[in-house]
């Protein structure tokens, strides 16, 4: 199968790259930069589709860029570097002769509203309540196929949780202050942390692009991308330190959090959400790290 891949030159696109040529499938990523293997989103645009039997887009600026202050300009560039990136590629694939049989869009689970109690699965009903989850809602928006493209190409939205790998995501800034001693829980501690594997997120996205035995439909079909353990940031925390054998005595209060990240954007570490995988399973995907000691110690001995 030939795959695009929007955003493939990411920490998540490397995994899904390395996992489909190991399956025999041939990867093109779409980037802002050209480069073997890859084309531009300017190419695509004046181009049009090249042909490929699957797409998938991971492209969007990175939400917890260290280097950025939170401010519109950030805010501006996180919504036009998701939307415009997943319109393109939507477009392309309604404007194509010949369509790809399968369409994946890796948004978040940013939609559900944050909670100590609630469960939500893919079921779950949701409106935006704030602006990642108005980034959620227009994402999504955006990767929606017209009715008559949508009888030939299925489409998926995958929601992961945070990402867990060595090279990449959260995993990468957290190591450091975790090795030198300095972790601890953020915020209460006690907020759910939905989270996932790299490995397993790049896993559901293959499983994702195979041709379905069931005919596409009009809407997408959404599964959540998060490991089946339901964890906190507290057990999360324990567990890291467990693993690398150092303490995880330095809270970071919720305050501090906000005040360095600003809120609207610390709310994915010191809020969180019971996501269930509940179609991701139905589907008959299997996680290779469905707990949190698999993953960590897979990633800390990496
Ligand atoms: P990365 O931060 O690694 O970025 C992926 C790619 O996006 C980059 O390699 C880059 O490709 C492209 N990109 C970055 N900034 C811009 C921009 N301003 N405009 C256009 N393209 C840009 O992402 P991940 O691999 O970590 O995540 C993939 C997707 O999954 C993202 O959409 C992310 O929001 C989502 N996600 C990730 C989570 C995580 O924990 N990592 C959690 C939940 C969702 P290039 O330089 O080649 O153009």
């Amino acid at each position: 199968m030939r795959v695009l891949v929007g955003g493939g030159s990411g920490f998540v696109g490397r995994e899904l790259t390395r996992l489909l040529r190991d399956k025999g499938h041939e990867v093109t990523v779409i980037s802002r930069q050209p480069g073997p293997g890859k084309i531009t989103w300017s190419e695509l645009e004046s181009n049009g589709l090249p042909p490929c039997e699957g797409a998938v887009n991971l492209a969007g600026e990175n939400l917890m860029n260290p280097l950025r202050w939170w401010n519109e300009s950030y805010k501006k560039d996180l919504f036009s570097s998701r939307i415009d990136t997943t319109k393109a590629l939507s477009q392309a694939i309604a404007a194509s002769p010949s369509p790809p049989h399968s369409w994946v869009l890796v948004s978040g689970v940013a939609c559900y509203k944050p909670s100590l109690t609630a469960q939500y699965t893919e079921d779950s009903e949701w409106t935006p309540f704030d602006l990642l989850s108005k980034l959620v809602r227009e994402w999504e928006a955006a990767a929606q196929l017209p009715e008559d493209t949508a009888k030939s190409t299925r489409q998926v939205v995958i929601r992961p949780g945070a990402v867990l790998g060595r090279d990449g995501g959260a995993m990468k800034q957290m190591m450091l202050p975790f090795w030198l001693g300095l972790g601890g829980t953020l915020g209460s501690g006690r907020q759910p942390f939905p989270w996932i594997h790299v490995s397993d997120l790049a896993g559901i996205i293959a499983h994702s692009l195979e041709p379905a035995a069931d005919a596409p439909r009009p809407s997408p079909q959404v599964l959540n991308g998060v490991a089946p353990a339901l964890n906190t940031n507290y057990e999360f925390t324990k567990e890291l330190g467990r693993i690398l054998r150092r303490p995880t005595i330095f809270p970071v209060p919720g305050f501090v959090m906000n005040t360095l990240m600003g809120s609207e954007r610390a709310v994915v570490l010191t809020q969180g959400q019971k996501v269930i995988p509940k179609r991701t399973l139905e589907s008959g995907f299997q996680f290779k790290y469905p707990d949190l000691t698999s993953a960590l110690t897979q990633i800390v001995g990496s």
